[in-house]
C-alpha cells in the first residue's frame, strides 16, 4: 500500500521514510503543503501522515481541503505533531483525521499506528468494492452504473466524448426457471454474463441490471459501435448450452442499443435503450434494435 508523508522538514521526512520502509509500504514524500496536496492528486496514497507545523499551509489546511474533496474523503490522514496540546489533537481528529502522533515519535507505536490505519483503509475498499458488485455474476451493478455514468455524463459535457449503452433481457427466462428450477436458471445469468465480460472492453463498463437484465456503458463509442457489439453477444448466447440433467437448455437475449447523440440527461440515455429493448421484445425477441432518432427525449443542451 502507498503511504504519503508530508512534512516541510527533509530530516523529519527522511525517518519517517526510514521507519515505515521496513514494512514493505511504498513510501513517498512531499516537502510541504501545496506539494503535499499535488503529490496526493498524482500519486493516490492510501494513507496520508501530515504534519501540522509547515510554513506554506498548515497541516490543518491541507487536511481541510483533503476531507472537503470527494477523492480523498476515504483516504486517512495521521496527524504528526511536535505540539502536546489536547487542543491541536482534537481539531485534527475533528477535521477529520484517524490519529495522531507526536513528534519525536517513536518508531514502534508510529508503525504499528500506520499498520492499523491501513488495516481499516483496506477493509474499507474492500467494502466499497463488494458494494458495487453482483455477487451471482460479478458483473458491476446498478449502483456502479449509477456512479460511472454520473462520470462519464460529466466528460461529455467538458469534452462532448460520447457515450453509447446497450440494455439487453434474457428472452422468456420465466420458463427457465419453472421448467429446470432456480440453479439451472441462475447459471444461465452466469453465462450470460460472461458472454458480455468477454466481448468489453477495458473501458467498458458491464453490468447486471435487474434480475435477468444486463446493461453495458461503452464511453467513446457511438450507437452503431456498440449495436456490433451487442451483435456479436446475441450470437454467442445463442450457442451457450447448460447442462441440466442431461438436457442442454439455450436461451436467447434481446438488446436495446443507444447513444447520447441529441439527449440531455443520463437517465435519457438509459430510457432510449430501454424503449429500444421494449421493441425488440415486441417484434419477435433474440434480435437487437438501435434506438432512433424519434426515439430520443428532450433537446440536446450540448453543442
Ligand atoms: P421476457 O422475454 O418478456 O423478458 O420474459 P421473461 O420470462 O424473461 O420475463 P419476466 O420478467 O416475466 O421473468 C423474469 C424472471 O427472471 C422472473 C424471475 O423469477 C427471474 N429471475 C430474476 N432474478 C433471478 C435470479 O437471480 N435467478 C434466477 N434463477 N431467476 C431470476
Ligand atoms: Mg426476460
Ligand atoms: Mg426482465
Amino acid at each position: 500500500m502507498k503511504v504519503l508523508i508530508i512534512d516541510d522538514s527533509p530530516d523529519a521526512l527522511a525517518i519517517a521514510k526510514a521507519r515505515l520502509s521496513k514494512d514493505g509500504l511504498d513510501i513517498i514524500c512531499a516537502e510541504g503543503g501545496s506539494a503535499g496536496l499535488d503529490a496526493a492528486r498524482r500519486e493516490n496514497p492510501d494513507l496520508i501522515l501530515l504534519d501540522v507545523d509547515m510554513p506554506d499551509m498548515s497541516g490543518f489546511d491541507v487536511c481541510r481541503e483533503l476531507k472537503g474533496s470527494a477523492e480523498f474523503q476515504m483516504v486517512p490522514v495521521i496527524f504528526l505533531t511536535g505540539s502536546t496540546d489536547v487542543n491541536d489533537k482534537v481539531k485534527g481528529l475533528n477535521l477529520g483525521a484517524v490519529d495522531y502522533v507526536t513528534k519525536p515519535f517513536d518508531a514502534f507505536e508510529l508503525r504499528a499506528r500506520v499498520r492499523a490505519a491501513l488495516r481499516t483503509k483496506h477493509l474499507q475498499d474492500l467494502l466499497v468494492k463488494y458494494s458495487r458488485i453482483d455477487p451471482l455474476t460479478e458483473l458491476w451493478n446498478r449502483r456502479a452504473l449509477t456512479d460511472h455514468l454520473g462520470q462519464e455524463w460529466a466528460k461529455l459535457q467538458r469534452h462532448g466524448t460520447p457515450i453509447a449503452f446497450i440494455m439487453s433481457d434474457i428472452d422468456h427466462f420465466k420458463r427457465v426457471n419453472d421448467t429446470y428450477g432456480h440453479r439451472i436458471g441462475d447459471e444461465v445469468i452466469c453465462r450470460v454474463a460472461n458472454v458480455l465480460i468477454e466481448n468489453s472492453r477495458q473501458s467498458d463498463l458491464p453490468v447486471r441490471y435487474g434480475g435477468e437484465e444486463f446493461a453495458v456503458l461503452l464511453p467513446d463509442e457511438s450507437v452503431q459501435s456498440a449495436a456490433t457489439l451487442a451483435e456479436r453477444c446475441r450470437e454467442e448466447v445463442e450457442n451457450i448450452r447448460v447442462d441440466a440433467g442431461g438436457e442442454k437448455v439455450s436461451v436467447t437475449v434481446s438488446f436495446g442499443v443507444a447513444d447520447t447523440a441529441g439527449l440531455s440527461s443520463p437517465e435519457a440515455l438509459i430510457e432510449s435503450a430501454d424503449a429500444a429493448l421494449y421493441q425488440a421484445k415486441n417484434t419477435g425477441r433474440n434480435r437487437v434494435v438501435t434506438a432512433r432518432a424519434e426515439q430520443t427525449v428532450g433537446r440536446s443542451t450540448l453543442t
